[in-house]
């Protein structure tokens, strides 16, 4: 499966722990990340990731890009309800596209946690019928 990991400034650290905890997970698929939280999480875990743009600049719109194409199974996303973001409309964007193509989106520690356990236990295969009808 195809994940995207995404984290404000603020929430970083919280998903370098996570990524961390489900290293085990994470290693079996293909990830994706906004430039600045891929790095630290790479740096943490030495999980490969492919990174884009940081998210300010553009990051967030390139992993947007691949929901539109339906090319992302989960999206990881810590964001930091308290403080404003510069890319706010990026933001809102992206969950929107979850929302548009039905892709499984956390945006919190405990939602993200449910939703790599339902992974590994095999709840994202449905996912597969998708990639077979865009012949991936
Ligand atoms: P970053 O982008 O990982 O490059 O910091 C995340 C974001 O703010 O969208």
């Amino acid at each position: 499966m195809n994940i995207a990991l995404i984290a404000h400034d603020k929430k970083k650290n919280d998903l370098v722990q996570f990524a961390t905890a489900y290293k085990h997970i994470l290693e079996k698929h293909e990830l994706f990340a906004t430039g600045t939280t891929g790095l630290r999480v790479q740096e943490a875990t030495g999980l490969s990731i492919f990174r884009f743009q940081s998210g300010p600049l553009g990051g967030d719109q390139e992993i947007g890009s691949m929901i539109a194409k339906n090319q992302m199974d989960l999206v990881i996303f810590f964001r930091d309800p308290l403080t404003a973001q510069p890319h706010e409309p990026d933001v809102s964007a992206l969950i929107r596209l979850c929302d548009v193509y039905a892709i499984p989106l956390a945006t919190n520690m405990g939602t993200a946690d449910i939703l790599i356990r339902a992974l590994e236990k095999g709840a994202f295969s449905w996912r597969n019928i998708i990639h077979k009808r865009q012949g991936e």
